[in-house]
Order: C-alpha cells, then sequence, then structure tokens
C-alpha cells in the first residue's frame, strides 16, 4: 500500500482528525513535509476511555489469541516495509538502510514477544493449602516515546503490553510522529476497536498523560530530565512506571585487539543513527599502547562512511534528527573547539540546509570536558587514553547514569572481570548494540527504572496475584 500525506489519530478503531496540526519537518532539508494532529486533553480522555472500555475483552481473550495478534502487528510492519521506512527516513533523517533495519527488527521483535507465555506459578501445593502466583494485565497503559528510533520503541512497548492483557495508548515525539500515526491508522484493522490508540501532540499531551487517572502504568523512554518529571507525575496516582533514559556509555579497548578488526563494529556502536542511540558509545577509552593505533583506524574506517541527506542512495549516515538537537551538538562542537582540544576528523558543523554535523572524532580531552562529561545524541566522540584498569572502571563508572557499556578484548576473561566491575544494565564484550526480545534492557542509576524485554519486561506490565486456597480437608 502506498501510504497518502495525511494523518489522523487513531482512537477507538476511528481515524479522528483533530481539527488542530502541527508541522512535521523533514531534518535533511528543514522543510514541513507534512503535518500531525495536535491532540487536546479532550482527545486523550477519548483515546483513555475507549482503551478502558476496551480491556475487559482484550484481557479476557486467551493469549494464544493476543499472541496471534501481536505477531499481525510484526506482519503490517512487513507488508508495509517500503513505505514505513520511507516515512521514517523523511521524518527522523536515518538511511534508508537505517529505516529497513528498524522496521525488520520491529517485525521480528513482535514475533519474538508473541513467543511468551505468561504461565501462573504453583509455589506450595501441601495438604494444607494451594498458593499461586499469577501475573495480571494493569488496565490503560500510557507509552510514550523519543524521536531516534520511533517505531522500534513503540513496537517494545506495545508488544508486550498487548500480549500480557492491557490496552494502549501511544503518543510518539511530536517530531517524528508520523510513522507511529500510521501504524495505529493500518493496526485498527488488525486490533479490536479501542486496544490500541494512538493520539500526537506536544510535550504537554505526555505529560497529561502521566497525570491521567484512568493510565495505570506509564513506559516511557527518552531523556533522564523528562524521566524525572514522569516518575513525579505518576506518582499522584502511584503508576507503575517502567523509565528507559539517557546514558553516557563507555567503550573499553584493552591493548590486546586487532585495532583494524574492531575498527567498524566499534565505529558504528558510537554513530549508528548519526550517534542518536541512547546506548552508543559516547566515549571510548583506549588503552594507550595501541591508541594511536585504533584512533587511526577508526578515522580511516569513517573516511568511506558517507553523511548526507537519508534518503539518497549511498548515503550511511543522515542529519541529526531535530534543531534543539542539532544547537546542543554544535554548542559542544564550539566548546572542544575553545578549549582547544584536537580533532582528528569533523569539528566543524556543515553549512546550508539541513541538521548536518560531520562524524566528528576528538583526540584525547580532559575527563573533565563537557564532551566526555555530557551525552551528546549526535556524532561527536572523544576518545580517551587510559593505562590502568582500575582507573579506567573508576571513569567508565564515574557518571550519574548507567545504560550500557563495552569491553574489547582478545582475552574473554580478562574482558568479563571488567564487565562486571561496571556500573551499566547491560555490558557488551567485544560487540556492541546487540538486542534481543529475550534479554532484559535496563538502566542503572539514572538510566532509568524497571526493564524492558524478555520475561523481565513482560512482567513489568502485569500486577501480581497471589491465591491461597487452603485444602477443605485440612480447613474442618
Ligand atoms: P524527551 O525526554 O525530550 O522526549 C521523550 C518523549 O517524552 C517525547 O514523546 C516527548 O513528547 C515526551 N515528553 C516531553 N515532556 C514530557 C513530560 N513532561 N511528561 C511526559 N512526556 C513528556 O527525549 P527525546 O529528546 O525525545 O529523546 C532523547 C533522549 O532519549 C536521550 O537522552 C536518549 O538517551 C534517550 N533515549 C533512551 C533510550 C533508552 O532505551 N534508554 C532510547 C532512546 C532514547
Amino acid at each position: 500500500m502506498v501510504f497518502n500525506n495525511q494523518y489522523s489519530l487513531s482512537i477507538n478503531g476511528k481515524m479522528i482528525s483533530a481539527g488542530k496540526t502541527f508541522g512535521v519537518v523533514n531534518p535533511a532539508t528543514e522543510e514541513v513535509f507534512a503535518e500531525a494532529p495536535d491532540a487536546s486533553r479532550t482527545h486523550l480522555d477519548e483515546a483513555v476511555a475507549a482503551a478502558k472500555a476496551a480491556f475487559p475483552a482484550w484481557s479476557g481473550r486467551p493469549i494464544v489469541e493476543r499472541k496471534e495478534l501481536v505477531a499481525a502487528i510484526g506482519k503490517c510492519l512487513e507488508d508495509n516495509r517500503e513505505e514505513f521506512s520511507r516515512l521514517i527516513t523523511l521524518e527522523q533523517g536515518k538511511s534508508r538502510a537505517g529505516s529497513d533495519f528498524e522496521i525488520d527488527l520491529s517485525a521480528s521483535w513482535c514475533r519474538g514477544v508473541a513467543e511468551y507465555d505468561l504461565p501462573a506459578t504453583i509455589i506450595e501445593d501441601s495438604s494444607e493449602r494451594t498458593v499461586e502466583v499469577r501475573h495480571t494485565p494493569i488496565g490503560v497503559v500510557g507509552a510514550i516515546t523519543p524521536w531516534n528510533v520511533p517505531i522500534l520503541i513503540a513496537i517494545w512497548k506495545l508488544a508486550p503490553a498487548l500480549l500480557a492483557g492491557n490496552t494502549v495508548v501511544l503518543k510518539p515525539s511530536p517530531f517524528t510522529p508520523l510513522a507511529t500515526l500510521k501504524l495505529g491508522e493500518l493496526l485498527q484493522d488488525v486490533l479490536p476497536a479501542g486496544v490500541l490508540n494512538v493520539i500526537s501532540g506536544g510535550n504537554e499531551l505526555g505529560q497529561w498523560m502521566t497525570d491521567h487517572p484512568d493510565i495505570g502504568k506509564v513506559s516511557f523512554t527518552g531523556s533522564t530530565a523528562t524521566g524525572k518529571k514522569v516518575m513525579e507525575s505518576a506518582s499522584k496516582t502511584l503508576k507503575r512506571v517502567t523509565l528507559e533514559l539517557g546514558g553516557n556509555d563507555a567503550a573499553i579497548v584493552l591493548p590486546d585487539v586487532d585495532p583494524k578488526a574492531i575498527a567498524p563494529a566499534l565505529f558504528w556502536g558510537a554513530f549508528f543513527n548519526s550517534a542518536q542511540v541512547c546506548v552508543a558509545a559516547k566515549r571510548v577509552y583506549i588503552h594507550e599502547d595501541i591508541y594511536d593505533a585504533v584512533a587511526h583506524e577508526l578515522v580511516e574506517f569513517a573516511k568511506t562512511v558517507t553523511v548526507g541527506d537519508g534518503a539518497q542512495q549511498g548515503v550511511d549516515l543522515g542529519p541529526v534528527q531535530n534543531r534543539m538537537q542539532f544547537e546542543k551538538v554544535k554548542s559542544l562542537l564550539a566548546d572542544s573547539k575553545a578549549q582547544g582540544h584536537r580533532f582528528l576528523m569533523g569539528g566543524e558543523p556543515s553549512g546550508g540546509k539541513g541538521y548536518f554535523i560531520p562524524i566528528s572524532i576528538v583526540d584525547n580531552p580532559p575527563e573533565n570536558s563537557r564532551v566526555v562529561v555530557e551525552e551528546a545524541f549526535g556524532p561527536v566522540l572523544p576518545l580517551l587514553k587510559f593505562s590502568d584498569i582500575d582507573d579506567v572502571v573508576q571513569r567508565a563508572n564515574n557518571t550519574l547514569t548507567g545504560l550500557a557499556g563495552s569491553v574489547w578484548s582478545s582475552d574473554p576473561k580478562k574482558a568479563r572481570e571488567i564487565a562486571e566491575r561496571l556500573e551499566t544494565g547491560t555490558v557488551w564484550i567485544n560487540e556492541i548494540l546487540f538486542f534481543s526480545p529475550d534479554a532484559p534492557f535496563s538502566g542503572h542509576k539514572q538510566s532509568g527504572l524497571g526493564a524492558e524485554h524478555g520475561m523481565e519486561g513482560l512482567l513489568e506490565f502485569t500486577n501480581t496475584q497471589t491465591i491461597t486456597s487452603k485444602k477443605l480437608e485440612a480447613a474442618s
């Protein structure tokens, strides 16, 4: 199906025009290319009421049927891969290969989640009593997503929430609402009315969701600053929250690696999606014995990578997604320049239209410089020297966040010892950005609360219910 350029809210199985709209900008051209509906508080109330009304029937359906419908969401993405991919590139900026990857992973994710069951556990079955632990759905889930990977992150919330028997109100970022709105539109033919409602609007719409008395849980992915506001607001009604927030992930490269062999994976681990990835390597610590060789190979590899409009063939990395982020990254570059840091490549924002920043690699800036301490969320990467393992572990952990990290070594035992010392929810050894529907993903410290994926992630969309039953013969 070829998508038209019209976007509506999906509420209770119907496509609704919000009346008001806001413009969506293509970050490669800075031009508004579509209008998205700007939902009011009344639209939110309608969406939540629809989700609440749909909940009894949806949660009462056998899980095997919900599993089939979660798999069908993946099929819908697959059947419309070309159009979703085109639209993600237009609104988000990433290359077509990056958008294809996002849709493919989202589709296979749905199939992976659809494998899960939520069996009750009998923890006692004695002559006295049975004790059974069940996992019941919460009710209406509010899902709030960021602009870097809009469809995949939406699927990370939708698929387990629906499988567990919840109904959903999904709100994409105002910077990238379109693919999510189209997904909502197409899924109205797949799911019963009210089970999935998709609404777009400004940031205040997210805040109204976290305030709403009939939303039982908020699953939020975004910045640490907003995550704190979500938790504060959700506390008023004691909503359950899962928060996946920012990070300043360290990669640690030991002296026993082959620099040329690791350079491509390390490069993509830092720069995939123009480094707008929560778990991108944002600080690369390289042992001093091998620093020059690794830096050289990273730069040589980077020279083979093309930055440009993601819609054009042959482009590997697109622009930064929005002006606010563009200005933030430019300010980090300017600060590095002002501090006299040396750039191994890049360093100057590209002129002309579009939020383009060239691949920028900073040569061993001081540990306390802004480019090291702040989450750039853009293509600026500091390389840092170390000589001592205790020192590098301390430096890697010396941050308020703890999302992920990676260790690179030809000695698995040594790498594993370092991995265990990192205060992060995920540690990759000799790889990076590996995700699976079965592997829990969570942030330590201020990178989040709770987990997504795997059984841990699925259980976050449930309440625990324990039923004890005294045996009649024991009771008499
Ligand atoms: P953001 O926090 O600005 O926005 C995220 C979402 O929250 C958007 O939909 C936004 O409209 C909404 N929102 C804004 N204010 C709100 C409020 N007061 N209450 C409720 N919702 C509100 O984040 P962003 O700029 O879109 O995303 C970038 C950040 O997200 C980075 O810090 C990145 O590291 C992080 N991120 C984390 C993960 C992860 O899984 N841990 C994944 C991707 C991005």
